[in-house]
Order: C-alpha cells, then structure tokens, then sequence
C-alpha cells in the first residue's frame, strides 16, 4: 500500500478504503470475503459499504489509526487496497460466467493488477477488458481499453433452424444473419465480429475461426470525457500483453506529469504510439 492509497475520509480522523479482491479476482468476490468486508465495514466503519464503478468496494468512515490493521485482516483473505493517484486505477474484465465471451479476461486481469501494482505513472491509467462487443466494462472510454472479436464462419454441421442466433435476447443484435431454408447466411458488412451467434449456436453451425484483441487507447470519462482510439488487433493474450507493456513504455516515456494517455495523444498525435506499437 502507498499513501496514495488512501481516500480521504469526511473528517480528519477517518479514510475511505477502496478495496478489491487478488484472488479471484477483483469483482469476483468469494463468500467468505464478502464475510470480510462486511466484519469489517461492521466493526472498523460505519457498517456500510459502496460498489464503485471500477468493480471495487468501498468501506467509508474506518479510523486512519486502524488502518494498518485493517489491511492486515483484508491481505490474509486475498483482499487488497486498490490504488488511487497517478497508478494504474483497478483493472477492469467481465465477469468469466457471461455467456457472450469470446475470451474469458478475468484472469487477465488479475495478472495485470498484480503486475503494475503500486508502479507510479504520469496519471490516472484505467485498464478495462470487454469479452466481446457489447463492451460492459466501458473498454472504449478506457486509457487501454480491451475488446475480444470472433471472425465467424460456417461449419458442415447442418443447421436446425432453431433461430437462436438470430433472435433477442441471445442472438444477432446487429441483423447480421439471415436464416433460409438452406441454413444461415451471415452480412459481413452488418457482422460486428461479437461472436454471439458462435456462443449461442448448439449444433456448432457456426464456429468462430479466428478470435484475437482490439486494443484502444487514450479514451476517458469525468468531466473531459474522450472515446478511445483503435491502435491495432493482437492475437493470443502473451501478444496482447505484450502491447499493453508498449503502450505503458511509451506512456512513462513521453508523458508530463499529471497527463493522461488522452493528454499525450493529443499533444504528440497517435504516432507516438503508433510508431512503436
Ligand atoms: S462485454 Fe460481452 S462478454 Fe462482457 S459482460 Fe458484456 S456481454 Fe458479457
Ligand atoms: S458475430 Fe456477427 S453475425 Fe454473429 S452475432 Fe455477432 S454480429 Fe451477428
Ligand atoms: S445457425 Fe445454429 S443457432 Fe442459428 S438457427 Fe442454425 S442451428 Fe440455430
């Protein structure tokens, strides 16, 4: 934990802790943990607790002299303090269970939390990984925004004309699929690459036959808000988090003090990314 850590409370005397879990990962919280948080929002705070946007929680009202403590119990049941300041700020994944991923990111996640915890930066980094288009966790409104796509095809297995894959709630969102007395027919031009009809398809009529990573950078929200930028597609997550290491590289390197990845793009334009990426 760094002093940046710490959220300041309504008072001098108390702190507001931001919390996550390392283990499973940060939204994903065992029941055991959620026993935690609530002993310890009961017995530490004013016995309630705030779920924050970044998938964190909040225990408002602890007392500053009972911090160390606090993180003591939190760190012995896989729980940490998210950070704050100019870090990297909770990186954000679906949850692994939506029927929609292309590619759980869960993992990921957790991976990239405890790779880049406590690394000072030039500012507030948000890091969110989409499983697939619908991007739940607001990867386009993120510093490095993730989105996993499915390129789908065709297989020989016949078509049962269940229409599944093209009906609400679990089919194509974006009418990209036909259904004829042959089988399927699939738009490319409409298709979004989200790979639903693949998720949804029991037969296995359709299969994705590649799947690989969008990656945006410099979007944000608050009071300046910006949509992210396409940067480029990886394939295989060890590619994927090779780029997001890139990106941070050339982000320490290039960025002033207090700029956010948003800032450095429109200063020095895609390029400087780009170039190197
Ligand atoms: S972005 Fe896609 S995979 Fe992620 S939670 Fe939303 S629907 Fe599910
Ligand atoms: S992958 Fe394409 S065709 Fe399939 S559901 Fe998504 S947009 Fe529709
Ligand atoms: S392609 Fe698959 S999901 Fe779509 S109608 Fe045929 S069998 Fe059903």
């Amino acid at each position: 934990m760094v002093k940046d850590d710490l959220i300041e409370g309504r008072n001098r005397e108390t702190v507001v802790l931001r919390i996550s879990s390392v283990k499973p990962y940060s939204a994903e919280l065992t029941s055991e943990q959620l026993e935690i948080l609530a002993d310890i929002a009961e017995q530490y705070g004013s016995g309630k607790a705030h779920v924050t946007a970044r998938q964190t929680i909040e225990v408002p009202d602890v007392p500053r002299n009972c911090v160390d403590e606090v993180v003591s119990v939190l760190e012995s049941h896989g729980l940490r303090i998210s950070s704050t300041g100019r870090q990297l700020r909770n990186v954000i994944a679906c949850s692994r269970w939506c029927l929609y991923n292309v590619k759980p990111m869960s993992e990921l996640a957790c991976e990239l939390n405890r790779q880049y915890m406590n690394v000072r930066l030039p500012g507030k980094t948000t890091i969110s990984l989409s499983g697939c288009d619908f991007s739940c966790v607001r990867s386009r409104t993120s510093d490095i925004g993730v989105i996993a796509r499915a390129d789908i095809g065709l297989t020989e297995k016949r078509c049962k004309h269940c229409k599944v894959c093209i009906k609400e709630p679990l089919g194509c969102q974006v009418d990209a699929i036909t259904l004829t007395d042959d089988g399927v027919v699939i738009d490319r031009e409409r298709c979004v690459r989200c790979g639903f009809c693949w998720n949804v398809c029991r037969p296995g009529t359709i299969e994705a036959k590649r799947t690989y990573y969008d990656v945006f950078i410099g979007g944000r929200g608050g009071m300046r808000p910006e949509e992210a930028k396409f940067l480029g597609s990886v394939e295989g997550q060890d590619a994927l988090k090779a780029l997001i290491q890139r990106i941070i590289d050339i982000y320490q390197a290039n960025a002033r003090e207090g700029e956010r990845i948003s800032d450095l793009v429109k200063r020095q334009g895609m390029e400087v990314f780009n170039g190197r990426a």
